[in-house]
């Protein structure tokens, strides 16, 4: 089996949320994508652990017009900022709760050398990792304080707008370039995640924002749930022109597996094949090589294809990818050494 490390679930905010109520993280559940059983079974080694605070009574099917060829959907209202950190907080307190609950099975890592020996010795690795920085103050003490807690990474924005940055909205087709840019506090957050080697992740920003990071910071480009636009027209994916800037960087990209963000169409149809996703790993290693490209599932945030399922249905995908032509060492690489390499040159 191909252990994969994975860039991207929402895993915890289920269960902030009350929909795993009751439920442990430890046993096997048919409610959502990952718990620990399934995630053994799919070979899943750990990933990045979103902390995320949703905007709550605001369901964005409720605001999704259809229009010719696709849909368009507002933004979702901001979140200020003292909510947004009671959230993260107390996600970020269940993510230790479970590192303890597992008697050393996952472990929250804060180095590139405790994940190479996660991934060494079997042990699930989390990376705590915030979408969205509503949670973070102007003056960055609480970037600091989540850091000494364990921050490794960090998406300045989600699909709405905040005190940093703002981020696309879910319209299909678009263009990334929907907005502004970085705010002058958006411009420091980088510089300061610069200091700390804290990993920004571009996944939900927009254009503008996107290349004023690109010229900023001094780490390599990484989205870690994003997939090709000119296979896939959201806002949510990455122009050739981006694609080329993160192979320059030497950053990454992270394969999700909304099917919304993988269908020529946009629908948000789970009845979607393997081969959709297979075209845009070959699409992603095409621009980027081998050394560049991972998976960023979006486990417990999206709608996923039936073919995969759930976690425990990774080797579904991975065995049409090998049949694909993908050998071992190439699957090696997408599954955990490319994430690797990539926190190794990010984290201090
Ligand atoms: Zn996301």
């Amino acid at each position: 089996m191909i252990p994969i490390f994975d860039g991207h679930n929402d895993t915890l905010l289920k269960f902030h949320m009350g929909k795993r109520e009751g439920e442990s993280f430890f046993d096997r559940s048919e409610e959502g994508h990952i718990d620990f059983v399934r995630a053994q079974e799919g070979g899943f080694a750990g990933g990045f652990f979103a902390l995320f605070s949703p905007t709550e009574g605001f369901d964005l099917k409720e605001h999704l017009v259809d229009v010719e060829g696709g849909y368009r959907v507002p933004l979702c209202p901001p979140r200020d900022q003292v909510s947004a950190l009671k959230d993260i907080l107390a996600m970020a307190a269940n993510l230790f709760r479970i590192e303890h609950a597992s008697e050393g099975k996952l472990k929250v890592v804060r180095t590139a050398q405790e994940l190479r020996n996660c991934l060494d010795n079997d042990v699930m690795a989390a990376i705590f990792h915030i979408e969205g920085a509503e949670a973070i103050d102007i003056h960055f003490d609480t970037l600091d304080i989540l850091y000494a807690a364990g921050l490794r990474s960090l998406g300045p924005v989600w699909s709405r707008q905040n005190a940093f940055a703002t981020g696309v909205p879910f319209n299909f087709p678009s263009s990334p370039d929907t907005g502004d840019g970085l705010t002058h506090k958006g411009k420091e957050l980088v510089r300061r995640c610069n200091e700390l080697g804290i990993m920004i992740d571009l996944s939900h920003m927009n254009e503008k924002g996107f290349w004023e990071v690109a010229k900023l910071s001094n780490a390599p480009l990484v989205a870690t749930h994003s997939n090709v636009h000119v296979l896939a027209a959201s806002p949510r994916n990455l122009t050739d022109k981006q694609l080329g800037a993160i192979r320059d960087s030497d950053g990454m990209v992270g394969l999700n597996f909304a099917v919304s963000f993988l269908r020529e169409d946009g629908a948000n149809n789970a009845d979607t094949p393997l081969e959709t996703m297979i075209r845009h790993f070959d699409y992603l290693i095409d621009k980027l090589g081998e050394d560049r490209v991972g998976f960023g599932s979006d486990f417990d945030g999206a709608t996923i294809s039936n073919e995969v399922g759930d976690v425990a249905g990774l080797p579904k995908l991975v065995d049409a990818m090998r049949e694909h032509g993908y050998d071992d060492a190439l699957l090696a690489k997408l599954g955990t050494k490319n994430w690797l390499r990539v926190l190794e040159k990010t984290w201090l």
